[in-house]
């Protein structure tokens, strides 16, 4: 099935920190993915703005690089990548001084949708956001694209929320979280309100409990510092496997638009109970194979920061209670995978007997690698030995069911970017959704603060801790294996 692409308006996207590594890493290919795509029309430009002292010339030397280090696929040798690398533009800016910002004023274009996306740290929020409104490079049709991490806690969120505020409605500001780009993601809006199936038995009444794993195989390696201030709880619980969680748990907004959404997930920030410490699980990587363990890798010996976290969340409304919510993130484990594993309950009563064995359905939505979803029924073993009863996948990868031509579907910085042009925040957070989140998060890193608690250790390529296998026995449970 060939994927439609519907132009956006023209625009100018001015990336502050276009220098940077996620510029080069993700922002660049992305952008020229959809050039590549046919999205951009005529009249658009890409101004990347950092402190590196570069001309135009150097910095499209730096994008076609940074294009062909990291996806730009076959249009980069057939000239596209030329014609694309012709709106780029580059200026040196100081986001603390006055450097650049008039000549970023005299590059856009007037009346054009006008995006500013800050791959830069939080700490330079204010500053851009600032001058921006200063030397009048804002107009009527602005958005300001915000990275994560938003804050490291209630307050310092808080904060850049205020400030943020001070310069732009929150109409214009998107809060970006990678995950909420992906394609299984929004597809897991589709299956469950898009179908009939499964939203009657979506509720504590037929499911279960729900385990969200998302699951690394690399370490820190290359973002030490920022790493070891936040851990895991910071870096991906907070945002990730919480809007994960949301997506799963939301009541069905009445119009799939940025406010319905986002206020069914906020309810279920909302009604999260506070986490018993016995339910909580941190880990931190042992040395293994060819890599060093966490404390070697970020050069601190005595570090206490998890690069592992477990937990069992409740949401105490109608639809939910009594089903619990297993997460689980780490770095350094078995495989990369991420997957939402829905498990219903058993049948009321076996017809078969207790010979003849029961499997739970399970409907598990893979988001990466191998984007899916496979439903789990029981069926009869095959052949003459009587009734026993066995478990069959009922798969479908969307890259083979959907894939356009055999090409990989757009990656998540591909369709945000488009939707910040078009003006729809709908998989972008806003700032009380962050804040609600962080409310959430902060008690438990004060308690283990409180209680001085270390991480256990785990082996590097395994699932993580022991205790997190506990976790799941005590209530006489299992993860899923993680399977790449
Ligand atoms: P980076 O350090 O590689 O790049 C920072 C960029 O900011 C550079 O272009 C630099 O020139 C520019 N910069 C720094 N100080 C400046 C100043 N005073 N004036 C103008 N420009 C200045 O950082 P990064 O890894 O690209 O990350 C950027 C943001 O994205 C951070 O907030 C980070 O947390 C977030 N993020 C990064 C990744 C990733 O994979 N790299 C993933 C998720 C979020």
């Amino acid at each position: 099935m060939v994927s439609r692409v519907i132009p956006v308006d023209p625009f100018d996207l001015v990336v502050f920190g276009g220098t940077g590594d996620l510029a080069r890493r993700k922002i660049l290919p992305a952008l020229f993915r959809r050039y590549c795509a046919g999205q951009m029309p005529e009249g658009s430009r890409i101004i990347g703005a950092a402190r590196t002292d570069l001309d135009a010339a150097s910095y499209r030397t730096l994008a076609a690089q940074a294009i062909r280090d990291h996806g730009g696929g076959r249009a980069c040798e057939d000239g596209t990548l030329d014609r694309f690398l012709g709106i780029v533009d580059y200026v040196t800016t100081d986001a603390q001084g006055d450097q650049g910002w008039p000549d970023l004023a005299r590059l856009l274009t007037k009346d054009l949708v006008r995006a500013f996306y800050l791959s830069v740290g939080p700490g330079l929020f204010g500053d851009i956001a600032q001058r921006i409104r200063a030397h009048g490079l804002a107009n009527g049709q602005s958005r300001i694209v915000v990275e994560k991490p938003f804050g490291h806690d209630l307050a310092s969120a808080r904060d850049l929320n205020r400030t943020l505020a001070t310069h732009f409605e929150e109409g214009q500001v998107y809060r970006i979280d990678h995950y909420l780009g992906k394609e299984t993601v929004q597809n897991l809006m589709a299956v469950r309100f898009g179908n009939m199936l499964f939203e009657p038995l979506w509720n504590s009444q037929y499911v279960d409990h729900i385990q969200i794993t998302v699951a690394e195989t690399v370490g820190v390696g290359g973002r030490e510092d920022y790493y070891d201030r936040a851990g895991a709880m910071r870096d991906m619980m907070q945002n990730h496997l919480m809007q994960l969680l949301c997506l799963i748990a939301m009541e069905p907004p009445a119009r799939f638009e940025p406010d319905p959404v986002r206020d069914e997930k906020l309810k279920v920030i909302r009604a999260l109970d506070p986490v018993e410490p016995h339910h909580i699980v941190r880990g931190q990587y042992d040395p293994g194979g060819e890599g060093p363990g966490y404390r070697e890798e970020v050069g601190r010996p005595r570090s206490t920061t998890e690069s592992y976290v477990a937990l069992k969340a409740h949401v105490s409304n109608w639809r939910w209670s009594g089903t619990p919510f297993y997460l689980r993130t780490g770095k350094r484990l078995v495989a990369r995978s991420s997957v939402i594993n829905v498990v219903f309950k058993d049948a009321p009563h076996s017809i078969f007997g207790p010979e003849a064995g029961r499997h739970a359905n399970i409907l598990s939505i893979r988001l990466q690698p191998n984007e899916g979803i496979t439903l789990h029924v029981t069926i009869k073993e095959p052949g003459p030995g009587g009734m026993r009863l066995t478990e069959v996948p009922l798969d479908m990868s969307f890259a083979k069911a959907l894939g356009p031509d055999g090409q990989d579907p757009p990656d998540a910085y591909e369709r945000l970017i488009m939707d910040v042009i078009r003006g729809n925040q709908t998989l972008f957070m806003r700032g009380d959704e962050v804040e609600a989140a962080w409310a959430w998060v902060d008690p438990i890193i004060a308690g283990w603060q409180k209680r001085g608690e270390v991480p256990k250790p785990y082996d590097a390529a395994s699932t993580g801790p022991l205790d997190a296998d506990q976790l799941m026995r005590r209530d006489k449970r299992a993860w899923r294996g993680i399977k790449p």
